[in-house]
């Protein structure tokens, strides 16, 4: 078995951005699985040293029947199989009421964090960033997975907790 990381995160702060950066060249797609996993994701990557099972969440869209406790339940599984949570938030947004939601989930489950503040590529994700640091999963690290910033620490993180 592979080290497990599961990115997490409410919908929109960019987690499949960040998946598909992770993963790279390298994507192996693992087929969809029916019923409640059904929007789950899975790649095999390398990082590092690291041989690294990547999964993205919660690929649902606004309007599905069931939203939240379906999310919320896909969310929680992921956790659950996961050796390292990676929380993402968009700092452009600031930390509003569902990613504390979902931060409650992460530490509820007492499994490694590390905290990543996407959308870090403007002056606009200042604000964001500090607000970050109140969720009480670690001190942020600023990215950008559109623009391939910050990359390389969420690497060195995985590895380090590899
Ligand atoms: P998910 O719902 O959490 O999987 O989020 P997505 O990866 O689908 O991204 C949601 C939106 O945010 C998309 O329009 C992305 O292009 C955008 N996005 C992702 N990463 C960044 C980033 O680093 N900066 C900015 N400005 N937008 C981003
Ligand atoms: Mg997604």
């Amino acid at each position: 078995m592979s080290f497990t990381v599961a990115i997490v995160g409410r919908p929109n702060v960019g987690k499949s951005t960040l998946f598909n950066r992770l993963a790279g060249r390298r994507l192996a797609l693992v087929d969809d699985q029916p019923g409640l996993t059904r929007d789950r994701r899975e790649a095999e990557t390398e990082i590092g040293t690291c041989e690294v099972t990547l999964v993205d969440t919660a690929g649902l869209e606004p309007g599905d029947t069931g939203l939240t406790a379906r999310m919320r339940e896909q969310t929680e599984a992921a956790i659950a199989q996961a050796d390292l949570v990676l929380f993402l938030i968009d700092a452009r947004a600031g930390v509003i009421a569902s990613d504390e939601i979902f931060a409650e989930l992460v530490r509820s489950s007492g499994k490694p964090v590390v905290l990543a503040a996407n959308k870090c590529e403007g002056r606009a994700a200042e604000a964001g960033l500090y607000e970050a640091f109140a969720l009480g999963l670690g001190e942020p690290l600023p990215i950008s997975a559109e623009h391939g910033l910050g990359i390389g620490d969420v690497s060195v993180a995985i590895e380090d907790a590899c």
